[in-house]
């Protein structure tokens, strides 16, 4: 897919003024946000938060010998009967797909949702190839019918209402138009009944990589993955090389965070642990399965300043709690992975200087790192990008020189203070009687769709001074 993040602004500014997509947003809110909140508190707050720990540093331990971790999957899945394949870029993995359907003789494919092959641009090569891709998650589903990108990980059409979806259906299903939820959902699972039981590939993403089994594990809700995993002669499982961990007590304790956080859910309804192709006397599953181990960037990251990133479970909790990610939706960041997350993941995957204003696309509330069930202090990595950002000198002019003012105001204290009284006093006159300012001066981007109060006139020091005055 190609990265078109360094139109942020732009996509940004579209997605505010299109008031259909803005109704969507709303509608969606904070609903994942609120339902992770009440499995938190069912779970029990101490509790949750201890295992948001110990899920931190299972992550941490499969990082810290990430090379050891692969082999030994590597290892243990070949054992059981699968070929692993190693892919350094996302051509790579596009060549080992269509190598695979190639030797196969394999025409169509059904796919459960994957986010490497969104990084891979997979369907269109698959498409170039004359193999029919299928997608067979709902909103990935969706998606495709309209030709777009997913807006978020784990609702990938989250961007569209129902109305939409109704067009969309007829037009490509040749039947009368429906508009209620369940029926939509019912002619989909109708549609794509047909194509589960023709197909004679199955491509499936994994959430983890479990190096002592050598079993991939994958969770959906809506049963597809499973058939995605059984019902084609050849599966085809394809996921970035960072999510291998050690054992399969370390998934159980990752599976019980990873649903509260992405959806409030306790479990999610399938849970699929995959481990080889069918075995003698197996009454169903593949026979053959592959396994695509995708670098793509991903060894950058081990051992550098930005590594804790590579922790990411992407269960998309901080993009459902991030006010970014909620007015302007998940399409303005221009590649595959949005929020928080892709702020941090696109600049470091597709290259700083092709999606400048990313790292600058968050409030640094610290909303998400709160959230992450794997505790990537997301603000944190999104300022180290900021200041590489700088020490590039990728940043508009005016804003470095904003900068040089300020650090030499900073260090010289009284400068500092005569500034600062004269620059709230001035604010204080603009605000007027009402008290709002409604254009700020250098800022105005601040003031475009809400006025700022004025200050009362004086500034911290002074306001502190006074109430100690006060209190002696
Ligand atoms: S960064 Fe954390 S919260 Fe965001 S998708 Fe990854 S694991 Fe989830």
């Amino acid at each position: 897919m190609r990265a078109q993040s360094m139109q942020f602004k732009a996509r940004a500014h579209g997605a505010l003024a299109d008031a259909r997509l803005q109704s969507v947003l709303k509608r969606f809110g904070s609903g994942f946000a609120d339902k992770r909140d009440a499995a938190r508190e069912a779970y029990g707050v101490e509790a949750f938060e201890a295992l948001r720990g110990a899920s931190a540093a299972i992550r941490d331990r499969g990082l810290a010998n990430l090379d050891a971790w692969l082999l030994r999957f590597e290892q243990e899945a070949t054992r059981r009967g699968a070929t692993v394949l190693w892919a350094k870029d996302t051509a790579e993995i596009r060549r080992h797909v269509l190598e695979i359907c190639a030797r196969h003789g394999l025409k169509k494919a059904i796919k459960s949702k994957s986010m490497v092959s969104e990084e891979a641009g997979l369907n269109e090569a698959l498409e170039a190839a004359g193999v029919t891709p299928v997608e067979t998650d709902l909103g990935e589903y969706i998606i495709q019918l309209a030709k777009e990108a997913p807006s978020h990980i784990i609702a990938p059409a989250i961007h569209k209402d129902k109305e939409q979806v109704s067009d969309l259906f007829a037009e490509h299903h040749h039947r009368p138009r429906l508009t209620d939820t369940e029926a939509l959902t019912r002619e989909a699972r109708e549609m794509l009944r047909g194509h589960f039981l023709s197909a004679d590939l199955g491509i499936s993403g994994g959430n983890f990589l479990v190096a002592e089994t050598g079993s991939v594990a994958i969770v959906t809700n809506e049963g597809n993955g499973r058939m995605v995993t059984t019902l084609p002669k050849v599966h085809v499982a394809i996921t970035g090389i960072e999510k291998v961990i050690p054992t399969l007590e370390d998934l159980s304790t990752l599976n019980r965070v990873l649903p509260r956080s992405a959806t409030g859910q306790e479990i999610e309804n399938y849970f699929t642990i995959v481990t080889g192709p069918r075995r003698e006397g197996d009454l169903d599953g593949p026979e053959h399965m592959y396994v695509i181990l995708v670098d793509a960037g991903r060894t950058r990251l081990v051992g550098s300043d930005m590594q804790e990133m590579l922790r990411c479970i992407r269960c998309g909790a901080c993009m459902n709690h991030c006010p970014v990610f909620q007015t302007v939706g998940g399409h303005a960041y221009g590649w595959v992975y949005p929020g928080p997350m892709g702020s941090v993941l696109t600049p470091i995957y597709q290259g700083i200087e092709n999606a400048l204003d990313l790292p600058q696309a968050a409030t640094l509330c610290g909303a998400c790192e709160v959230a992450c069930p794997v505790k990537i202090p997301l603000p944190e990595l999104l300022r180290k990008l900021r200041e590489r950002q700088m020490q590039a000198g990728l940043r508009p002019w005016r804003e470095r020189a904003g900068f040089r003012i300020w650090a030499f105001a900073a260090k010289r204290p009284r400068l500092y203070a005569l500034a600062t009284r004269i620059g709230v006093r001035a604010l204080r006159l603009m605000g007027g009687a009402k008290g709002r300012i409604s254009r700020l001066p250098l800022g105005s981007g601040w003031t475009l769709g809400r006025d700022m109060p004025a200050p009362e006139g004086r500034t911290f020091r002074e306001l502190y001074a006074a109430r100690r005055r006060n209190k002696s």
